[in-house]
């Protein structure tokens, strides 16, 4: 009697669904299933977070509606926390906003600056939701390949001129997932310079980067001049802080951005717990070992990985940041028959690269999500079978 709207009928179709069902299949065989399909960090959010949490649930004045910006308690963290990590200044009242969780905050954004019909640039392979953002604003979608021979970076000079007439919005996500791929402070120097020219909004989702290893340090692309005119940057508590579940992030920069982004979310969302606020200022200035310690624990794993693979001869490299590892499928195997064989002959869960847009295709990607112990014995299952 009821058919869905337009815009959830024109969603793409989730190319896991096959991949889920095998799953489930195979563990009901009673297979012990390694899952390196899914992001989401194994280990528990650090003591001193969740205490914090626990006092700030018992006070009655948090008992009650929210803003949806958010605490100013909240946003001034993170404003100190952005200053120290980056250099940059925020005005914590009209340069930063809090999400409920980053996802929130970027499938929200188009509804902002989005009209129907405008076009919103972005990047494939990637996280679903910059493309559903824009669809659920009425957008078209026009996708930027990242390809290895450009470092998975979106070549800006070959966008046709009655796209980039009509573009509002460039989405960019560095750390990347599913890539791993990182970028520079000139490529960001470059993306400014192009969106100044071309009348652009650059988003950059940049849950990653704290998830960094060895020299290498991601930048914001608010570090660069001329930024603030134009870029608006989601950062996450997720992912830095072992706080998936929790929900909390905000994002930062261009006034009138934020002021747009606020303006949708007054009308849909009354903002997060603010025990959940009150959590997320003790993990931005409390003591940041914990987040080393999640970083040593994610590069020892990388390394075993990265070795594994490579003494199986996969094609792979080690990734600078983030916990994905972006690997080819060997040869004669594509994304998803690679993926269903791990799977059924492995009891292997890695995520088919085609699965995050056609240009991952001939890849797989692995979460660093479970322990070292469970990677060793999945590259033991994987060194058993024939490839
Ligand atoms: C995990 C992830 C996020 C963070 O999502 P939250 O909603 O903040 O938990 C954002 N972007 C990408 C690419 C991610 O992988």
């Amino acid at each position: 009697m009821f058919s869905f709207s337009e815009r959830l009928q024109k969603l793409p179709p989730y190319l896991f669904v096959e991949l889920d069902r095998m799953k489930a299949e195979v563990q009901a065989k009673g297979i012990d299933v390694i899952d390196l399909g899914v992001g989401d960090p194994d280990l528990p959010t650090p003591a001193h977070i969740v205490e914090a949490a626990v006092e700030a649930v018992k006070k009655p004045e948090n008992h009650h509606y929210p803003s949806s910006v958010g605490m100013l308690a909240f946003r001034e963290a993170a404003a100190s926390w952005f200053e120290k990590r980056f250099g940059i200044k925020l005005d914590p009242v009209k340069e930063i906003v809090t999400l409920i969780g980053s996802k929130e905050g970027i499938a929200h954004f188009p509804l902002a600056f989005v009209n129907p019909g405008d076009v919103v640039l972005v990047p494939t392979p990637a996280y679903p939701v910059y493309h559903i953002g824009t669809l659920f604003a009425g957008g078209e979608t026009f996708y930027l390949p990242l390809l290895p021979e450009n470092d998975f970076l979106p070549d800006l000079d070959n966008i046709p001129e009655n796209i980039l007439a009509r573009a509002k919005i460039l989405w960019l996500n560095y750390p990347n997932n599913p890539t791993a791929a990182v970028a520079s402070r000139d490529f960001f120097a470059k993306v400014v310079n192009f969106a100044h020219k071309n009348n652009l909004i650059v988003a950059h989702d940049a849950a990653y980067t704290e998830l960094y290893f060895d020299d290498f340090r991601p930048p914001s692309i608010l570090e660069v001049d001329g930024a603030r005119e134009v870029a608006i940057e989601f950062h996450s508590l997720s992912k830095t802080y072992c706080m998936t579940g929790w929900r909390i992030a905000f994002a930062v920069g261009n006034e009138t951005l934020i002021a747009g982004l606020t303006k949708v979310k007054n009308n849909i969302d009354s903002g997060a717990f603010q025990a959940v606020q009150e959590a997320g200022i003790a993990a931005l200035s409390g003591d940041q070992s914990c987040v080393e310690e999640f970083r040593q624990i994610f590069r020892e794993r990388r390394d075993v990985v990265i070795k594994g693979l490579k003494d199986l001869g996969f094609e792979v490299e080690s990734p600078k940041a983030t916990f994905y590892v972006w690997a080819k499928v060997p040869q004669g195997y594509t994304s998803t028959n690679f993926a269903a064989k791990l799977l059924q002959e492995a009891g292997i869960v890695v995520t088919p690269g085609n699965g995050f847009g056609e240009p991952g295709e001939g890849f797989f990607r692995i979460a660093l999500t479970v322990d070292k112990n469970r990677l060793q014995e999945a590259l033991e299952r994987i060194a058993s079978l024939k490839l």
